[in-house]
């Protein structure tokens, strides 16, 4: 069997692998590590859970450990879809680099730019950043790409997703063609082969799962409910209750607006929950997801947006209150429960509506999933009982409105959606007005912000500042409203 002294990797990092507790690699870190070593390209068709962080972080390692950083000139560069996910990698070097003394900077979008800027002044030796904030520094002059040797590109089925193509080829550009590229995605569709095609010379392939499979050691279940939000919130309430061996916790929506409501309903019913959703600041989401990690929160409400990729290892349970409308979200979300070998239950409310997509994600994966009590057609005729709380609801709503100025088909449409490709649906109401909300949003963003000195990309600089603020209107009360024990962690130690 193959060990980490095996692979190639320098001493301090043996070491530091072992005070992880490492004893194996894992299949993608055992293929791809002798080839990064090398200074190969790499192409992995990888998923979270499986390794992967560890697979180029260990090798960049070994390699930085000649030469040194150079003010305002990184010497690698790592690029990540989402702020979470550039943060779970910047731990991932504080721990795995705790021999070496090397300067890494994160630069993600939601905190303040001076921070960042002083650690750039002192010279970075690794560089972990979302798309737009990479960009917002080069046309800041704050940052010369010329000295980069290793660039990562991870996620990139999900940089294409989120519309980061355009950022990562112009950031491309700005690297010598004599870099090493290690490029990462969980699934290789034909537009991401040709972004490989690209970026890649001669690279080293290496493909351990296959994006549809699910864990064998996860527990999977459709649960039928009635269509109503408050009835599929009773039956998640039930479910929840009734797990036995419940030790934390992911309940994904679909919206966040749905986040919100869900959060604030379950809270209602006394249980320990937070929530995640695109609209929170950088700090709070950190102090969010640090006190569900340290088991402070028992349960965590979380968009696939908010959540994708995280790094939780020890999730008992996935509750999907909505059922993914892309079958791949599906496995995504079941990757959070079951990871390294551990056993894990996941839960999916199932509504007559969604039948079409549960049967996607039957196909996707390959397997039937069990009925958890009786498949829809065992469900008793809806209740006539619940006008009152229906008719709290529509006044609570309406209530909103009025505060927030806004038309209540806003509120109320299906179109109040996190994910950019989740489409709404044939004939609902609304889609206009919110796309008019969020260009007046951002045509207000730009005027607060004043003249720019950059004014060539006007485009991308406003399609970037879109996305990072997320797509939808912000959900109503939990923005801001955080209870102050939450955030009493400070920003990832970087
Ligand atoms: P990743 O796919 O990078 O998100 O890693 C998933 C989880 O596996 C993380 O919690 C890592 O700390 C852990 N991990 C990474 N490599 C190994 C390994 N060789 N043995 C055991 N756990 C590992």
């Amino acid at each position: 069997m193959t060990t980490f002294a095996d692979l190639g990797l320098s001493q301090k990092v043996l070491s530091a692998v072992t005070d992880a507790g490492y004893t194996t690699p894992t299949p993608i870190q055992a293929g791809a590590i002798p080839f990064a070593l090398q200074r190969r390209d790499i192409c992995g068709i990888a998923q979270t859970g499986t390794g992967k962080t560890a697979s180029f972080v260990l090798p960049m390692l070994s390699l930085l450990e000649q030469g040194r950083a150079r003010a305002r000139m990184p010497r690698t560069l790592i690029l990540e879809p989402t702020r979470e996910l550039a943060a779970q990698v910047a731990e991932n070097f504080e721990k795995y680099g705790k021999n070496h003394r090397l300067n890494v900077a994160l630069l993600i979008g939601g905190v303040s730019f001076e921070d960042q800027d002083r650690k750039l002044e002192r010279g970075a030796d690794v560089l972990i950043c979302t798309p737009g904030r990479l960009l917002d520094h080069c046309e800041r002059g704050k940052l010369l790409m010329s000295g980069v040797e290793i660039l990562v590109i991870d996620e990139a089925d999900r940089m294409l997703d989120m519309g980061f193509i355009p950022d990562i080829e112009r950031i491309a550009k700005l690297i010598p063609f004599t870099r090493q590229t290690l490029f990462f995605s969980a699934t290789m569709p034909p537009e991401i082969q040709k972004l490989a095609d690209r970026f890649l010379q001669n690279p080293e392939r290496i493909e351990v799962a296959k994006p549809s499979s699910t864990a064998k050691t996860v527990t999977q279940r459709f649960v039928a409910s009635h269509g109503k939000d408050y009835e599929k919130r009773a039956v998640l309430r039930d479910l929840i209750r009734a797990q036995t061996e419940l030790k934390n916790a992911i309940i994904f929506c679909n919206r966040k607006k749905d986040v919100s409501d869900l959060f604030r309903s379950l809270q209602r019913h006394g249980f320990s929950v937070g929530a995640l959703h695109g609209d929170m600041d950088q700090r709070s989401r950190t102090a969010m997801l640090h006190n569900f990690k340290e088991g402070n929160l028992q349960l965590l409400v979380a968009s696939d947006v908010a959540a994708r990729g995280l790094d939780i290892p020890d999730v008992s349970h996935v509750f999907n209150f909505d059922v993914p409308i892309h079958a791949e979200d599906y496995v995504h979300r079941i990757g959070r429960t079951g990871r390294a070998g551990r056993s894990g239950a996941a839960f999916t409310i199932v509504t007559r509506h969604d039948q079409k997509y549960a049967d996607v994600i039957e196909k996707l994966i390959g397997e039937k999933i069990e009925w958890s009590a009786g498949d829809l057609s065992s469900l008793p005729a809806p209740e006539q009982s619940h006008d009152e709380e229906r008719s709290r609801r529509k006044g609570r709503d309406r209530g909103k409105d009025r505060e927030r100025g806004k038309p209540r088909a806003v509120h109320k449409s299906d179109n109040d959606v996190e994910d950019n490709d989740v489409q709404p649906k044939q004939g609902s109401k609304g889609i206009e007005s919110v796309k008019h909300e969020r260009k007046q949003d951002n045509r207000q963003q730009n005027g607060a912000r004043g003249a720019r000195p950059y004014p060539a990309n006007d485009d991308n600089r406003e399609r970037r500042r879109h996305r990072d603020h997320d797509d939808g209107p912000t959900p109503v009360g939990f923005g801001d409203d955080i209870p102050a024990f939450m955030l009493i962690v400070a920003n990832a130690k970087v």
